[in-house]
């Protein structure tokens, strides 16, 4: 064909629309569910191999901290002052550096005010408003930024970024040291909120701090970013290099701190009782009291006016936080991991008890004995929960978590299991991403979801049939089901997602857990699992390097399952569309005859019949009528079994084999059975058998049954029983958000509504409310 006719013939396709027809006809292939995830995951290379793992040339870059900070509990400001020794460990020469200064999120002129939305509504509460007038002077007022011999470095701050440019590039494999001195307002967090801040006791005239975010800290620069400078808007949380701390914080001589880290000036700060009972306590069964709910309340009452200073050094960690109060009680309990001891141990004011002393530091050991086994011992010397109302909110071997009880000392069954909940959840961030350090600003689902995973088996491991809230199919079916709109995939930056909860916590742990019980198997998924736990650990792994070793370790292809539960917001509705029940002809004229012929006469008649029949309006046919129109066939017997119906079985049989023979006369009920995928999502079939015996049977079939055609399927299966019913999904496993049609046949279970009379008091009657209040007041 010469060009010219080429050109106009495609200009014809494209006027007339067809050429669209055959592009749509092309995507429709591209679209198959269980094509691989070539183009959404990068390429792999020599710093991440495609089985997942760190590849030869995998780098991390590390910073090291000395800080001193004065906590000022006149004014609620923290004072610092630190050294930054930050290692160069990439291929790169690095012109310059960045620094993360969330606090400066609480600045007056912030990025974070200034996208904040809002509207004024009919009703408003105090608070809401008062938070739009929240004039807070909060972020870091830097004093100065100098190298290690005392000169300036040139910086500059950009929102919550500051670059500071070293003399020359740090080379590859150099270590570059500053400092920095700045000082900051607490934020009130029961007022303006946050992660960390201070919480004011009126009664006793008290704080309470948790201080996190508090030091200018190293971005991450690595591999997959160049630099994670992504700005800190509130959401989207942190990405930390690993590196060693070493800590003074000075607090009034009254204080009990907690802190990342091991204390390390016990004798001066801890009088020998106290530090007799933290040994007690390193081989005790139960938690010991160090500091009792009495020496709380004493300390209360009179406030020392001099400090002290506490020395922390912490090793291998991404971050560091503390807590600081005059109201702590403190306990502490050893778990043991082979040889070593790690201490367990919780901090709270009097208003946690007796909720607290009964249940924290237990609660922390098994969240460590539980996580450990699926990934690795935890590493750490400690790991404590500080109580802190309204939140949970976690930093190496420190969380905040809430639970406060009422001054009776009573206390509901929500606070119970959230405050215990809040605990095994924030302290098994210690593993994801405190230790398998993802990046947060990038991705929430990388810790939240796979923490929220581990918590879920955490929980029903204390206590049986624990009311967990995410973590089981049929707790995220709600939200899968919803309005698209408001939906994002997983794989959605953290601050663009729509019902973070669900999205970031609810559905990856869901979906772990669906990998685990129906996909995978409880065996190969925990191996995967934790294989990626170990590679991992003390590294920064992106979404690809889990996805990959997920596979890579089980040999289960889930680029389908990734695809469909962290790239779309598809969901999972199967459905039983139609069973149909068949069994073999056997051509045995005296089986089959007297079958059809029996079949027949249950055939339903023809309304034409039925009713000739009945008015007798056609009193006589022709036929009827006159005896000569009748022939052979008006008296012939189809289902008459003749001698030649014989001869033909007999020549049908010599033709069989013994095994075709037997198939024959086996007597199977065959089911053909077709299932229906409503929803987007394709997940495995289960389907649960129950026979006429009364006997049950549970069929599971991979979602590979889809591979072909993803809107419907059929199977056949036999069985010398005979079905009476089948249920789709009988164990809620792979969160189906209509089950009225996972029934054959389907199920008439009625829901139940409820019948009341209309109440005479009416609210809404202005009037009414109006008189009443009249005839009240004379
Ligand atoms: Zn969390």
């Amino acid at each position: 064909m010469h060009i010219k006719q080429i050109t106009k013939q495609l200009l014809t396709l494209l006027c007339l629309g067809l050429f669209t027809v055959t592009v749509h006809a092309q995507d429709n292939t591209n679209h198959n569910k269980f094509r691989q995830l070539y183009e959404e995951l990068p390429t792999p290379n020599v710093y991440r191999t495609a089985a997942g793992a760190p590849g030869h040339k995998y780098y991390q870059q590390r910073a090291d901290y000395d800080i001193s900070v004065r906590l000022d509990d006149e004014n609620q400001r923290i004072y610092g002052e630190e050294t930054i020794t930050y290692t160069n460990n990439s291929p790169d020469p690095l012109d310059y550096i960045w620094i993360q200064l969330e606090q400066n999120m609480r600045a007056q002129h912030s990025d974070t005010k200034k996208i904040s939305t809002g509207s004024i509504s009919d009703r408003m509460s105090f608070g809401r408003l008062e938070r739009m007038h929240n004039d807070f002077d909060g972020g870091f007022k830097i004093d100065y930024v100098k190298d290690d011999k005392g000169k300036n470095l040139p910086h500059i701050v950009n929102n919550t970024m500051m670059r500071v440019d070293p003399p020359r590039a740090i080379k590859p494999g150099q270590s570059f040291s500053f400092k920095v001195k700045w000082w900051y307002n607490i934020n009130d967090r029961m007022e303006i909120g946050g992660r960390s801040g201070y919480e004011y006791f009126e009664k006793d005239d008290n704080y309470l701090y948790t201080i996190a975010q508090f030091y200018p800290r190293m971005a991450v620069y690595n591999d997959v970013e160049g630099w994670q400078n992504k700005q800190f808007l509130g959401r989207g949380e942190f990405a930390l290099p690993f590196g060693d701390f070493n800590v003074k914080i000075t607090v009034p001589s009254d204080h009990l701190v907690s802190a990342t880290g091991i204390l390390q000036n016990k004798k001066e700060i801890l009088p020998e009782a106290k530090r007799d009972l933290l040994k007690k306590a390193e081989t005790a069964e139960d938690p010991v009291i160090i500091y009792s709910q009495d020496e709380a309340i004493e300390r209360e009452k009179d406030k020392a006016a001099d400090t002290k200073t506490w020395h922390f050094k912490a090793e291998d960690v991404r971050d560091f936080g503390f807590a600081s109060s005059r109201k702590f009680i403190w306990d502490a309990m050893g778990v043991p991991f082979g040889d070593r001891v790690v201490m367990a141990m919780s901090f709270y004011p009097k208003e946690g008890n007796p909720l607290w002393e009964k249940y924290s530091t237990e609660v922390v050991a098994q969240t460590l004995r539980t996580y450990s086994r699926h990934t690795f011992d935890y590493p750490y010397p400690k790991a404590q929960s500080i109580n802190a109302a309204d939140i949970g909110m976690e930093y190496p071997m420190i969380c905040f978590n809430y639970g406060r009880t009422n001054e009776d000392g009573t206390y509901s069954e929500r606070t119970k299991y959230g405050m215990i909940g809040v605990i095994i959840h924030e302290v098994g961030h210690n593993f994801f991403p405190m230790i398998v350090n993802s990046d947060e600003r990038q991705w929430t689902w990388m810790d939240e979801g796979l923490n929220t995973f581990l918590q879920y088996l955490t929980e029903q491991e204390w206590e049986r049939d624990f009311p967990s809230r995410r973590g089981p199919a049929p707790s995220i079916v709600d939200y899968m089901k919803g309005d698209k709109d408001n939906i994002m995939p997983i794989m959605t930056n953290s601050e663009s997602i729509y019902q973070f909860g669900n999205n970031a916590y609810g559905k990856p742990a869901t979906a772990l857990n669906i990998l685990r019980e129906t996909v995978m198997g409880r065996e190969l998924f925990d191996y995967a699992f934790k294989q990626y736990a170990q590679r991992w650990k003390f590294k920064h792994p992106t979404p690809a390097d889990f996805f990959r070793t997920m596979e890579d370790a089980s040999a289960v292809d889930l680029d389908w399952f990734w695809r469909g539960w962290f790239f779309t917001t598809d969901h999972v509705d199967q459905a039983i569309d139609d069973v149909k029940w068949f069994r073999v002809n056997t051509q045995n004229p005296e089986v089959e005859k007297p079958l059809a012929e029996k079949q027949q006469e249950q055939a339903p008649e023809n309304i034409s019949t039925v009713r000739d029949d009945d008015m007798k309006m056609v009193s006589q046919t022709a036929v009827e009528r006159e005896a000569e129109l009748e022939d052979f066939y008006s008296n012939y017997d189809p289902f008459k079994v003749t001698v030649l119906d014989k001869q033909d079985y007999d020549q049908y049989l010599s033709n069989l084999d013994q095994e075709e023979k037997e198939l024959l006369n086996a007597g199977y009920n065959y089911y053909e059975v077709t299932i229906r995928n409503d929803g987007g999502l394709v997940m495995p079939v289960i389907l649960k058998f129950t026979y006429a015996d009364g006997s049950t049977e549970v069929k599971r079939i991979p979602a590979e049954i889809w591979r072909l055609n993803d809107q419907e399927v059929s199977k056949v299966f036999y069985t010398r029983k005979e079905l009476t019913n089948i249920a789709l999904d009988p164990n809620l496993e792979i969160a189906d958000t209509d089950r009225d049609d996972n029934y054959w046949p389907k199920r008439e279970q009625p829901t139940r509504f409820e019948l009341f009379k209309r109440q005479s008091r009416n609210s809404e009657n202005k009037m009414q409310r109006a008189r009443q209040a009249e005839e009240m007041d004379s």
